[in-house]
């Protein structure tokens, strides 16, 4: 490890690893710094999470040369996706425009990513990997920034990435606040194999006292996102196999026949945050740490590829002209480029969480309206398919626009 750096990237998951994919041959050093050990990045072990990737973040992971260092085998096409209300028949319904898309998007497992994204930047020269260490500061000093190391260790560098999650400990050291908005509420995610096709369908189930929701993976398997009460994690978490089975066949009412548990299920208590801003002094953040979504709408990495992909490409321009790549006007384009859209998936999501789990009679009749409406009323449906699939990027510009001047 040398003393200095052109950019020092704290934290390697799948954010800051991008952002590392994009540096490689430019004419920087770069160094990635991560406090887990190098066996967790070179050999990530399955987590239960199904990403379902948006045609950007195809396009941006081929841009990167990651995608295809993805077992291809493990990719699945989003053909069509459906939403229930309780006991009501799919009240919405979304399929892919075949004469555009071919997929609404594609699931992928999230080792896998997070596998390919490792392999890429292993093939850099230009980038140095730090594993066994934690980033504990960065102080500003004009010229560059310092980074300090739990162990006292200190380096330089022209421009400091946080990448270092939801939680991000160097958000909060550099002082830049964040709305945080705990759910209390627990996602429970598990690989069950089936016996009937799921003909490519995603299912949204918002089962009155939880939600259910059935992500379609290779062959007759899928991945089932279960979201309850915290309180009523535990008890789930511990149901026998057999027990846990009976549960979800019967929860989604046979429609795929017998279901059956492959693998372990895996936890994630659901807490959406929100910077105030995305940079400071030759700092900036990006992925989670800038904005954690709640996952109901699948747009947590697909942010955090959209915004790496935003700064990675300024700072490249600022490179081809010789410029400062830490300046204060390329951050804070890189901000004006991303907030607007975070802010708005951000709330967005949240106003559609707060709607679909809430049991309150009057509120059921609110969303059975919307849904119906959005279902009957083409150029909605298909400002919202567009928006989750990403497959016209330009559609919300006008939203966007609004919401620069958001008071937040
Ligand atoms: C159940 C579930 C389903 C999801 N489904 C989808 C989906 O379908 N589509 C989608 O787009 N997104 C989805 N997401 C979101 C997606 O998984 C996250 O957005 C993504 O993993 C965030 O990546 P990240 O690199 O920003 O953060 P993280 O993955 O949290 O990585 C942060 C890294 O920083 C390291 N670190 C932390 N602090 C330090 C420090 N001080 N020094 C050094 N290293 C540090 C950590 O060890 C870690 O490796 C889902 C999330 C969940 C929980």
């Amino acid at each position: 490890m040398q003393t200095a750096y052109d950019i020092v990237i704290i934290g390697a998951g799948p954010a800051g690893l991008s952002f590392a994919s994009a540096m490689i041959e430019a004419n920087i050093k770069v160094l990635l710094v991560e406090k887990n050990s190098l066996e967790s990045l070179s050999t990530p072990q399955p987590d239960g999470r199904e990403i379902a990737l948006t045609h950007l973040s195809l396009k941006i992971l081929k841009k990167l040369g990651v995608w295809d260092l993805i077992d291809q085998a493990e990719v699945s096409a989003l053909k069509e996706a459906s939403v229930f209300d309780g006991d009501s028949p799919a009240l919405l319904h979304f399929k892919s425009d075949q004469s555009t898309v071919d997929a609404l998007g594609y699931l992928v497992p999230n080792y896998q990513i997070r596998q390919a994204l490792y392999q890429r930047v292993m093939q850099a020269n230009n980038i140095d990997i730090v594993t066994d260490s934690t980033v504990e500061d960065v102080q500003y000093q004009h010229t560059h920034s310092e980074v300090v190391f739990a162990d006292k260790r200190r380096l330089n560098a022209k421009l400091v990435i946080a990448a270092d999650s939801r939680f991000s400990n160097i958000r909060r050291k550099v002082g830049i606040p964040a709305l945080m908005k705990d759910f209390s509420k627990v996602m429970i995610v598990i690989k069950m194999n089936h016996e009937k096709s799921h003909k490519n369908t995603a299912l949204e189930c918002f089962d009155y006292g939880q939600t259910l929701a059935l992500l379609p993976m290779v062959g007759c398997a899928s991945s089932v996102v279960l979201t309850v009460n915290s309180n009523q994690s535990q008890a789930i978490l511990a149901m026998s196999e057999q027990a846990f089975n009976k549960k979800i066949t019967q929860d989604f009412k046979g429609a795929l026949g017998q279901m059956t548990q492959q693998g372990v299920r895996h936890s994630y208590p659901l807490i959406g945050v929100h910077a105030q801003t995305f940079i400071a002094d030759r700092f900036a953040l990006i992925g989670d740490a800038a904005v954690g979504m709640h996952p109901v709408t699948a747009h947590g990495f697909n942010l955090g590829l959209r915004g790496q992909d935003i700064l990675t490409t300024l700072v490249k321009e600022a490179l081809e002209q010789g410029q400062d790549i830490g300046a204060k006007p390329l951050l804070t384009r890189f901000e004006k480029k991303h907030i607007h859209l975070t802010r708005l998936m951000f709330f967005g999501t949240n106003g559609v969480v707060a709607l679909f789990t809430n049991d309150a009679p009057v509120v059921k009749q609110v969303r059975r309206f919307v849904l119906k409406f959005a279902e009957h009323f083409p150029p909605i449906k298909y400002l919202i398919a567009n928006h989750l699939t990403e497959a016209n990027k330009g559609l919300f510009k006008p939203v966007e626009r609004l919401l620069k001047k958001w008071p937040f």
